[in-house]
């Protein structure tokens, strides 16, 4: 029977790429920090629907706050990376890549003793036919990317399967998931999560799961009422906080029960 793999990216409301004409990384630690918070929220919701989620942390929130990642481990939630920076992964070098990469599994490693055998580019920014950073994945022992996202509105892999394929002898490719309806597709997750009607959204789930295993994902800064400041730009405001806080909460709490799981149970 298929499968919902809920899966959630781990990171601040001001690190995500609609900022990144407006702030500097190096920044980061001066602005007002909502991740305690939304973590929290996060986890009451995954435990009202007792569901085992994986999340994508990122190695900054790691190194800031490391007690999030003991405790997700601890309450049996998928430890996997989101890199360190959030950095789009097309802006980087390989070299630049790769320290991302080490950074971030390095310190989510230490803090779980175990190995990260998952990983998710910021914004589906990776290109997964490129070789010399699917290659790097593999050199830091990740088992598993999940970035592409089939029909997504400027997606970086251009791939046509619902299905996981490998896209070397020890690299999986989970790609999002994307239901057509219509004629139109609709992407399952994040800020189109939020743009639909709790209708639509358990009609594309049902949709979906008769067919493929579906990949969901969300920010936990998406389940905040309000944020201490916004992007400038109109149109990335409105992405980035549109239905936000109670409104998404309610929309998750409406999903109907599936059957969830783990992303690294398609490893096995
Ligand atoms: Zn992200």
């Amino acid at each position: 029977m298929n499968k919902v793999f809920f899966s959630f990216d781990i990171e601040d409301y001001f690190m995500a790429n609609c900022f990144d004409q407006q702030l500097k990384r190096s920044q980061w630690l001066g602005f007002e920090s909502k991740i305690e918070y939304s973590f929290q929220i996060l986890l009451d919701l995954l435990e009202k629907k007792n569901i085992k989620a994986t999340l994508f942390f990122l190695g900054f929130i790691g190194k800031s706050h490391p007690k999030l990642v003991k405790i997700a481990h601890a309450k049996g939630h998928e430890i996997a990376s989101h890199g360190y920076h959030h950095e789009l992964v097309y802006n980087l070098s390989p070299n630049q890549f790769d320290e991302d990469i080490k950074k971030s599994t390095n310190i989510l490693e230490d803090l779980i003793g175990e190995k990260i055998l998952g990983y998710r580019s910021p914004s589906f920014s990776l290109d997964i036919n490129d070789f010399r950073y699917t290659d790097i994945l593999e050199k830091y022992g990740i088992k598993y990317d999940s970035s592409a996202f089939p029909n997504r509105f400027k997606s970086k892999s251009k791939i046509n399967t619902k299905k996981p394929f490998f896209i070397s002898d020890n690299l999986m490719e989970i790609p999002l998931s994307s239901e057509k309806l219509f004629g139109i597709n609709f992407p399952l997750g994040g800020a189109y999560f939020r743009l639909y009607t709790k209708g639509l959204n358990r009609l594309l789930f049902r949709r979906y799961i008769e067919k493929n295993n579906l990949i969901f994902y969300l920010h936990p800064w998406e389940l905040l009422n309000s944020h201490p400041f916004y992007p400038k730009n109109q149109y990335l405001r409105f992405k980035h906080t549109y239905n936000i806080g109670d409104n998404c909460k309610k929309k998750f709490l409406s999903i109907r029960e599936f059957n969830t799981g783990l992303m690294r149970e398609f490893l096995s």
